[in-house]
């Protein structure tokens, strides 16, 4: 589709890119880039002339359009431009002991979920390895932190993109050094993908979104549920936690009155509490956040806190999340291809192409 970039360039191909330079200075720019994980500009170890020509023959992958930063600045958002002008974002979240970067894989989303920012947008197009690993190398230069977790649940279905996003992985494990654990795929359920990741050797951590107890809610909030419903979900995802032996999280967004009734919570615990996936279930709830095109509202709090108390009751463990980077529309399912508009307050910076 396009030639090298700076993260799409396999280790071979920068040798091979160096051919005549001194063999040590592969080392030193492989270093640079993956290891310490600096920009280029700032791998001053390197002759000017030697960065030069890395600058010309490994171009970005990615211009930033917007960076956002929230209020309390634990949260970072980038809007990006691909060279033939797909958009897509990225956010970086900081605690105090770690930072991870949420990735987006692919420009949109197909899958249409009527809650969420991306799916009401549509599809663009899927992201090669490259556009995703470099997500998580720009958003490292922005922090003094480690990046230690990479969570793929910005735009788009990751298991429908399956080898691009497969790629990445092995790229973020091999070369960037991420632990396959600390590696999360987020899948709304495409069953042969999920069949597919449980016969890979890294052992990533699965999420599944799921939202509802029941199929028939379950479509009209997922509508790839009419293709694989609830029950083939889990016994997929029952696969890659045998396979992978890591507990499975379940995704379920609280929306008020849809999918946060107590008999729901109740359902739900006796659904998951005869999943033979190794380690359980563990759910995280998360209120739903607000997107421009679904009218939904967001499950209270103290709702919420009971909803996990009955998943408890009936030995499904469950964590209700605080949503983070509202402010600047990066929480869960509000990255959109869509005009960026931070709330007033939002630090913003516009940078340069
Ligand atoms: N397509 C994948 C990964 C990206 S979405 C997936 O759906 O799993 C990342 C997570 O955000 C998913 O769990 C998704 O269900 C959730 N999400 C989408 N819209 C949301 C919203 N408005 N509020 C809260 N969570 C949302
Ligand atoms: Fe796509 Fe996930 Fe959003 Fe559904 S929730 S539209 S699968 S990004």
């Amino acid at each position: 589709m396009r030639g090298l970039t700076r993260y799409g360039a396999t280790r071979a191909e920068l040798e091979a890119l160096l051919g005549d330079e001194p063999r040590y200075r592969v080392e030193q720019v492989w270093d640079a880039l993956w290891r310490r994980r600096v920009p280029l500009a700032d791998a001053t170890e390197l002759p000017g002339r030697l960065r030069a020509r890395l600058d010309a023959a490994l171009p970005l992958a990615l211009t930033a359009l917007v960076q956002a930063t929230s209020r309390d600045e634990a949260t970072s958002k980038w809007r990006w431009a691909t060279h033939d002008g797909a958009q897509l974002e990225t956010v970086l979240m900081r605690t105090p002991r770690r930072a991870s970067v949420c990735v987006s894989s692919q420009a949109g989303c197909a899958m249409g979920c009527p809650f969420c920012a991306t799916g009401q947008a549509g599809f663009e197009r899927h992201l090669d390895a490259a556009e995703i690993v470099e997500q998580v190398l720009r958003a490292q230069h922005a922090t003094d932190q480690r990046v230690t977790n990479v969570v793929y649940m910005g735009m788009g279905e990751p298991l429908a993109n399956y080898e691009p996003v497969w790629e990445s992985v092995t790229r973020l494990h091999d070369d960037l050094g991420l632990s396959a654990r600390r590696l999360t795929v987020s899948t709304v359920g495409v069953v042969p993908g999920m069949r597919r990741l449980a016969r890979e050797a890294l052992p990533v951590t699965l999420a599944v979104s799921l939202h509802a107890p029941d199929d028939e809610l379950r479509a009209r909030l997922v509508p790839l549920n009419h293709r694989y419903p609830i029950a083939e979900i889990l016994d997929a995802a029952a696969d890659v936690a045998g396979a992978h032996g890591r507990r499975v999280t379940f995704e379920y967004a609280g929306i008020a009155g849809v999918n946060d009734g107590l008999d729901q919570a109740e359902a739900l615990g006796r659904l998951l509490s005869t999943w033979p996936g190794v380690g359980g279930a563990h759910v995280n709830l998360i209120p739903l956040n607000p997107t421009a095109e679904y009218p939904g509202r967001a499950a209270s709090p103290g709702r919420l806190r009971e909803f996990a108390r009955r998943l408890q009751a009936r030995g499904v463990t469950a964590t209700v999340r605080r949503t983070q980077g509202r402010d600047i529309d990066a929480a869960c399912g509000q990255l959109t291809t869509l005009a960026v508009r931070p709330e007033p307050g939002a630090a913003s910076t516009r940078m340069g192409p």
